[in-house]
């Protein structure tokens, strides 16, 4: 069923009976050409642009939970590209390029919001690093306005600017093209759209284990109500975010660059709009937004320990929102509504990996650090790419696992050239 103005008049005048269950839930075949293993945003949009750009339809998304339980819909919805490394900010760009028209892509409304991320700077070193990054993005064709103190107030009248504020703003870095999307919508359109191309979302359906022949991996085992069984295919991606560890440790792969770590987001009571566009705080870890319902949705820097729980810890807590209050005074009297964790798969280097193998029949899409949902589009559509065509897109052509071992990274975190050592 398209979604459109008439639908929702024709349903309107029928007592809305016509509308359709956005998704089948069909029962697993025995064979697929791909299965993708995890309905995150990543998954998701992987089976989508599989079906819509290369034609291949034979496709299953299997997911533990239900769609979207993920990090999916657990994120802060920050979508940006202000990256300062090449390949990092040519593959964001797709990804904002993807994002301008999803909407129409899916006919499904995912409210991409590009209201602007605003970074503070609070001294005048970190001036320079903007003016720098700014300049960076310039020259990769990213939008990009250095602010001074005067023009971050106008543009964002709670903020404390004033010289006796905690931490001094000096001025700030605006990426007026960035924004937010809804993430939920993100992961239903997709999947709506998936659907629609014949993909199989097979929910409540967890992989348990692989099935191989020699080192080829040739499927999957899954637990499905209460029952163990085989899917067979000839493709397997991997797309589980925090909890790619877990998953290729099954298939043997024991080791990888990545560290599973909890991130915690938080919302407050609703208020009238207050905070216009994104504001990041240059003198800690903290970014908000506020969402159309009137929350303040905000977060900050992970749980230090490696866990797979999502849930966090009450000191993150405490240090978000005393961010919060230095930059935004006022916000001290509003009460925090709720809260959650999601759970990180960090890569070493701060970039992700969408490549072919470590196994023959296999696909690894990982590393997302707290930045993948605004990758989703992108990176479903270079992971489709890299399945269909057996070779990577040259936007993720160097997003491989190799880099690691080869002493390649792509070091956006700035962990230098050994970031094993940490
Ligand atoms: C609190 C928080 C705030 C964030 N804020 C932002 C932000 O503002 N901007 C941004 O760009 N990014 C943000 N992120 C990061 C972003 O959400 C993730 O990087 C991204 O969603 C990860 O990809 P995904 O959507 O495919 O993951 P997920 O939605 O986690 O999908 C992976 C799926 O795999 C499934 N799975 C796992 N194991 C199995 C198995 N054995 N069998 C079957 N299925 C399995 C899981 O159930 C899960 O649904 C944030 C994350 C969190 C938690």
């Amino acid at each position: 069923m398209r979604y459109s103005a008439f639908a929702i008049l024709k349903n309107a005048l029928r007592g809305n009976r016509d509308w359709t269950p956005a998704w089948r839930k069909p029962e697993p075949k025995s064979k697929y050409d791909v299965i993708i293993i995890g309905g995150g945003g990543h998954g998701l949009s992987t089976a989508f642009y599989l079906a819509s750009v290369h034609g291949i339809t034979n496709v299953a998304v299997i997911e533990k939970g239900y769609l979207g339980s993920g990090n999916v819909g657990r994120n802060t919805t920050i979508v940006r590209s202000n990256y300062r490394l090449t390949p990092n900010s040519r593959f964001y760009e797709k990804s904002m390029e993807l994002w301008r028209e999803l909407s129409h892509t899916l006919n499904y409304n995912v409210m991409f919001s590009p209201r602007g991320v605003l970074n503070l700077a609070h001294n005048p070193g970190q001036m320079d690093t903007m003016a720098e990054r700014g300049n960076q993005m310039r020259l990769m064709g990213v939008r990009s306005e250095l602010l001074d103190r005067d023009q971050v107030a106008r543009l964002n009248p709670g903020l404390d600017v004033s010289g006796s504020a905690r931490f001094p703003i000096e001025g700030g870095l605006l990426q007026p093209d960035a924004g937010n999307a809804r993430h939920d919508a993100v992961a239903w359109g997709y999947a709506r759209g998936a659907d629609q191309l014949g993909v199989d979302l097979l929910e409540g359906t967890e992989v348990v284990d692989f099935l191989k022949e020699g080192d080829t991996i040739v499927g999957v085992e899954v637990m499905r109500n209460g029952e163990r069984s085989e899917i067979r295919a000839e493709k397997t991606g991997v797309a589980v975010a925090g909890n790619t560890g877990r998953v290729m440790k099954m298939a043997g792969v024991d080791h990888l660059p990545i560290e599973s770590t909890v991130l915690q987001a938080f919302v407050s009571e609703s208020i009238k709009p207050i905070i216009p566009n994104v504001v990041t705080f240059g003198a800690g870890h903290l970014y908000v937004s506020q969402s159309d319902k009137g929350g303040l949705v905000f977060g900050g820097n992970i749980d230090y320990y490696n866990s797979y729980a999502q849930r966090g810890n009450l000191p993150v807590w405490e240090e978000v929102t005393s961010e919060l209050v230095a930059m935004f005074p006022n916000f001290a009297r509003l009460r925090l509504l709720r809260s959650w964790g999601g759970v990180m798969d960090m890569s070493m280097d701060g970039s992700p990996i969408i490549t072919t193998g470590p196994l023959p029949g296999m696909y690894l899409n990982a590393g997302w650090c707290y930045g993948g949902f605004k990758a989703t589009p992108a990176s479903g559509w270079c992971f489709a790419h890299t399945i269909a065509n057996d070779k990577a897109h040259n936007l993720n052509a160097l997003f491989t696992l190799e880099r690691f071992k080869d002493g390649n990274p792509i070091d956006e975190l700035g962990a230098g050239p050994t970031p094993w050592y940490h």
